[in-house]
């Protein structure tokens, strides 16, 4: 566990409640949520930012993703869609650096996401 990581706690189970877990990830709700299904899912591992993942990381990154298809179908999103993003840095508004999946769905997104290219 990273020192001062609110993540690292939640994933520890100190804080917060779990929607889905197991040997190498959990998941949560955001506290605020940019969908009307917004769920987080991180790694038990502390990794800050897509930029320090090491290949040993691979098979917990596959894992992500294997939770979110998961916890995307529980949530009745499998067939109607969804998205599972991850920020890195500034320009993507990272602003908890330990790795996570944005799982977000329940209504219709646009594409692509640069609003300012008009
Ligand atoms: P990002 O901006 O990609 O780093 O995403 C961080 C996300 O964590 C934001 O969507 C926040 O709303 C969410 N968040 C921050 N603190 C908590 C918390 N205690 N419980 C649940 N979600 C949180
Ligand atoms: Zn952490």
């Amino acid at each position: 566990m990273a020192d001062n990581c609110l993540f690292c706690k939640i994933a520890a189970g100190e804080i917060g409640e779990l929607v889905y877990e197991n040997d190498h990830v959990v998941a949560f709700r955001d506290i605020n949520p940019v969908a009307p299904t917004h769920v987080l899912v991180i790694p038990r591992k502390h990794i800050s930012t897509i930029n320090d993942l090491d290949p040993v990381d691979a098979e917990i990154v596959g894992n992500l993703y294997l939770a979110a298809k998961e916890i995307a179908a529980a949530e009745g999103l499998a067939e109607r869609g969804y998205r599972a993003t991850m920020n890195c840095n500034a320009d993507a508004g990272q602003s908890v650096f330990h790795i996570h999946l944005h799982l977000t769905g329940g209504h219709a997104m646009g594409w692509p996401p640069w609003p300012e290219k008009g």
